[in-house]
């Protein structure tokens, strides 16, 4: 609003009739608002044309380092593998555990398709259970309920940024020698209990860096384990089962062009270009952090009042904090509005919006394949209906957010 205003006044200073003027600036519709948009800027694209001009632009010199960084941020005694989506990190996280065909691995309905569909790349089954009520995580009870002799894994995902109850899931994965697997990427940088996810005692955590992730390089994930083994073999399958060993080992006295393979591995490494941006947004990540959860906050003041359910918090007095990858709200049962009705008349209103997610259960593929109805999602089905993703991103402006917050109080005030 100040800046339609700011931007009328200096037009009228100038020459330009001022009538004709704010007519046509009333007519002009406001800029479209992206749902989400990546925070690009020089750093990012000097880095990319030094990885250009380099002439090395596969994976090199700029992914180690970035790999480098990545470790260094979480802090802990762990290793960190980049990868080229978090969707290739979760296949090479359970390839690495072993599973195959009768393993049966646990995951929350909502959540991207991605979660489940890697557990099928390995010929496993995924059994796909509900969620919480308030803060839409992965229903520990319903995992229980879901244990069989064939259970070897879960796969809790940290849902818009804010940390499963992880002290529950491993204490029931470990009295049931279960894996587990974060799929955080929503979660980065999420504490529990005053620990960056990416050090928790889980088995693995994958990252994602897809362009609307709270960091980007373009499509891109990290494998974070403790685990030596684990990280060895991630290693190993990221770049078509060749032994780095073999070579490394006999370096001096073999020539270069010699390699060993030995697994069918998979085509999963990073490239340099996609690293250099990585390097830079990691630099950023504390900055972007710090906006989302002003602008969250933001966005809990302005739309209280209003038939809307507003995410969870984190509870800060535990250590836990929240990324805010996504500020997703729901349609109170009293409001008058329906959900598909918002993002139309938001969408008309120039105000992009998302849903997250459609559960799995609802996905012709996992409801034919897992033989689901949505009776057995009672919680899953009811945020589904009325849950509608806000746009938060850093590039917007406190503007930007005054202009969904208006649409939406217009709408539903
Ligand atoms: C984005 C996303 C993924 C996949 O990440 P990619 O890097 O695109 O493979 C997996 N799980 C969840 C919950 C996601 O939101």
């Amino acid at each position: 609003m100040a800046e339609h205003e700011t931007s009328t006044a200096a037009r009228t200073d100038a020459a330009a009739p001022a009538v004709a003027d704010v007519a046509a600036s009333e007519a002009a519709p406001p800029p479209f608002l992206p749902f989400a948009l990546p925070d690009i800027d020089e750093a990012e694209i000097e880095a990319v044309v030094a990885c250009l001009r380099s002439g090395w632009v596969t994976t090199g010199p700029a992914t180690r380092q970035f790999e480098q960084d990545f470790r260094d941020y979480l802090g802990g005694d762990v290793e960190a593998i980049a990868v080229n989506s978090a969707t290739a990190g979760l296949h090479l996280a359970l390839e690495a555990l072993g599973i195959g065909p009768g393993d049966e691995i646990i995951v929350p309905t909502f959540t991207f398709t991605a979660t489940a569909e890697v557990v099928r790349y390995l010929g496993a089954q995924p059994v796909i259970v509900d969620v919480d009520p308030v803060t839409m995580n992965i229903d520990v009870g319903a995992v229980e309920a879901a244990l069989t002799p064939r259970t070897r894994a879960i796969i809790p995902v940290h849902y818009a940024g804010l940390a499963c109850d992880m002290d529950a899931l491993l204490a029931l994965a470990r009295r049931h020698g279960l894996r587990v697997v974060e799929d955080a990427a929503h979660a980065f940088p999420t504490r529990y209990k005053g620990r960056l996810v990416g050090t928790l005692d889980s088995d693995v955590t994958v990252f994602s860096f897809y362009a609307n992730k709270t960091m980007t390089t373009g499509e891109g994930g990290m494998v974070v384990t403790r685990d030596p083994e684990l990280a060895r073999r991630v290693r190993l399958m990221r770049l078509h089962g060749i032994s780095q060993d073999a070579f490394n080992r006999y370096v001096s006295r073999t020539p270069a062009w010699y390699y060993e393979v030995v697994a069918a591995g998979f085509k999963y490494n990073l490239t340099d270009i996609a690293s250099s941006i990585g390097i830079q947004q990691l630099r950023k990540i504390d900055r972007f952090w710090q906006r989302r959860e002003q602008m969250a906050l933001r966005y809990h003041e302005a739309l209280d009042g209003l038939p809307l359910e507003l995410p969870a918090g984190a509870d800060t007095a535990a250590g836990n904090t929240h990324a805010w990858h996504l500020y997703p709200v729901r349609l109170a049962p009293q409001a008058e509005m329906a959900r598909d009705e918002l993002i139309l008349q938001l969408s008309q209103r120039g105000i992009g919006t998302s849903v997250h997610f459609i559960p799995l259960h609802r996905q012709p593929v996992w409801r034919d394949a897992c033989d689901l109805s949505p009776s057995r999602f009672p919680v899953a089905e009811r945020c589904y209906e009325r849950i509608l993703s806000l746009p938060l991103y850093t590039k917007m402006r406190d503007a930007d957010q005054d202009r969904v917050v208006a649409a939406v109080r217009e709408l539903l005030g």
